[in-house]
């Protein structure tokens, strides 16, 4: 069977990817590396869709969840995921878990009785240079295609690692002690260029007692231990974790991302410092979207685990009340920059014929990886139907999620990212309490139409 669409990766990605062609009658050729006696360090079965850790799809409350939310709008866009979920669902309280091998069993059987899908157990080693393709092969993308990917991308638009910086909601900072400001009121012009007003850091301030307090913290703080497959990588000379650098010495933390020089604290001035002074260190957040809900703490990746840093990074002041878009990591991890290399159809620019989906264009988790795969096989179906694409609306998860990767997140601190509401247009009217399910609400109103198009696009 010749195909219509080459697929290449049958994963959580890949798998979404290619239901969604093959349901609308596309001729589909589904490319797994799996299955020919290959695997990438974290797979351990053949299956489609295999889960490679956690059997948890996470939070099922589409009211009050962003990831939940995404559950149930890619429900309504018919997936198969989803589909395979609720038949392997175990009891989890309100998560979706799964029993792993009924759920991989559930795709492998949906796509496989497709009759105009051909599953493939090959590994794909570059590029096609012609034909509808869509790469799907993941945080662990095996090293030939990579080189290729590389060398049609340009060497410093894949990254190997994530290092991640853990990410702030905006409105959670507390602006009476933290304060904005540029190191030495420098970049000003470009600032303004870009709508801002020359003070584009927040900065949080701590004296010397506070410092040596969070140094502390930060070295007993419990870590997580990086994977076999994960050590002894180059990484770390670009990328230092805190905890890293804290043992390097007392002050290595202050005269690296903690600096405080150049940064006059307002909320410190006196009659003899009209200006305020310089704290004895600082921790600096940058913002990380173009809406200016999340703002990331610049040079702050950390193996910490993910409670710890909670702990411990709300004893910063300013960030006492922090709420956590997402927490620092360190993994290896093969993606892409998204926000230059991709149209906003995850088609790459420099060869429109080759989509990207899946963890690859810089989504995290299990379910995002699924959801970009179901917008690039309806992408992918929409744009042989020579039919125009008209994306999911940017106040649904689907749409922010889409938006973040191809153009909304900063490409210079582009870094993988989970769905959560900071991604979402803000609802600044609307009391904190109620916001989760003012957002979702607005989502699974702004959805149906685009949904109901989709379904009757597919003849579903
Ligand atoms: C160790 C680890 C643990 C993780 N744990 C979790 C977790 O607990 N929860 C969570 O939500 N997310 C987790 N993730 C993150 C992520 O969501 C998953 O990796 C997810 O599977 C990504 O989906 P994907 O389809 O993009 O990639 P994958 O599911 O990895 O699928 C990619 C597929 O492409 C195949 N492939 C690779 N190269 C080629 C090639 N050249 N030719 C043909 N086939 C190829 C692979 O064999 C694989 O089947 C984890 C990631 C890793 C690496």
């Amino acid at each position: 069977m010749t195909h219509d669409v080459h697929i290449i990766g049958g994963g959580l990605a890949g798998s979404e990817a290619a239901w969604q062609l093959a349901r609308r009658g596309i001729r589909v050729r589904l490319s797994e590396m799996r299955g020919t006696g290959e695997r990438s360090p974290a797979h351990q079965t053949d299956d489609l869709a295999e889960l490679v850790c956690s059997n948890s799809l996470r939070s099922d409350d589409s009211d009050n969840n962003a990831v939940g939310l995404l559950h149930e709008e890619m429900r309504r866009c018919g997936s198969l995921i989803m589909a395979a979920a609720e038949t392997a669902r175990v009891p989890a309280g309100s998560a979706l878990a799964v029993d792993r091998a009924v759920f991989s069993r559930e795709i492998e059987a949906a796509l496989v009785a497709q009759s105009t899908l051909e599953l493939v157990r090959e590994r794909v080693d570059s590029l096609p240079a012609v034909g509808l393709t869509v790469v799907v092969t993941g945080p662990l993308t095996a090293e030939a295609l990579a080189g290729s990917i590389g060398a049609a991308t340009g060497a410093d638009a894949l990254a190997f690692f994530d290092a991640i910086a853990p990410i702030v909601y905006r409105e959670s900072i507390d602006m009476d002690v933290a304060w904005m400001a540029s190191r030495w009121d420098k970049g000003a012009e470009a600032s303004l260029a870009l709508g801002g007003d020359g003070r584009d850091y927040i900065n949080c301030p701590m004296t010397r007692d506070q410092y040596l307090a969070f140094r502390e913290e930060v070295l007993a703080g419990e870590k997580g231990e990086f994977k076999e497959w994960e050590a002894n990588t180059p990484y770390f000379d670009g990328c230092m974790p805190i905890e890293v650098m804290a043992e390097r010495g007392v002050d290595t933390l202050r005269f690296g991302p903690m600096k405080p020089v150049g940064l006059d604290n307002p909320h410190w001035a006196t009659a003899e410092h009209p200006n305020g002074r310089w704290p004895h260190a600082v921790v600096q957040l940058r913002q990380d979207n173009v809406l200016g809900t999340l703002w990331n703490m610049v040079g702050f990746q950390t193996k910490l685990k993910y409670g710890e840093q909670q702990r411990i990074f709300r004893t910063i002041p300013g960030l006492e009340n922090a709420e956590f878009a997402r927490f620092g990591g360190l993994h290896r991890n093969t993606f892409l920059n998204s926000p230059t290399l991709l149209d906003r159809q995850l088609r790459l620019r420099s060869a429109p014929h080759v989509r990207f989906a899946g963890q690859i264009t810089g989504c995290e988790g299990y379910v995002e990886s699924a959801a970009v795969g179901l917008l690039a096989g309806i992408m992918a179906a929409t744009e042989l139907a020579g039919q125009t694409w008209e994306g999911p609306p940017r106040t649904t998860a689907l749409g922010a999620l889409l938006a973040h990767i191809t153009g909304d997140a900063e490409a210079e601190t582009y870094q993988p990212m989970n769905i959560n509401f900071g991604l979402f247009p803000p609802l600044p009217d609307v009391k904190k309490k109620q916001r989760k399910q003012a957002y979702t609400a607005r989502a699974k109103a702004d959805l149906a139409p685009w949904s109901q198009n989709v379904q009757i696009f597919s003849g579903g």
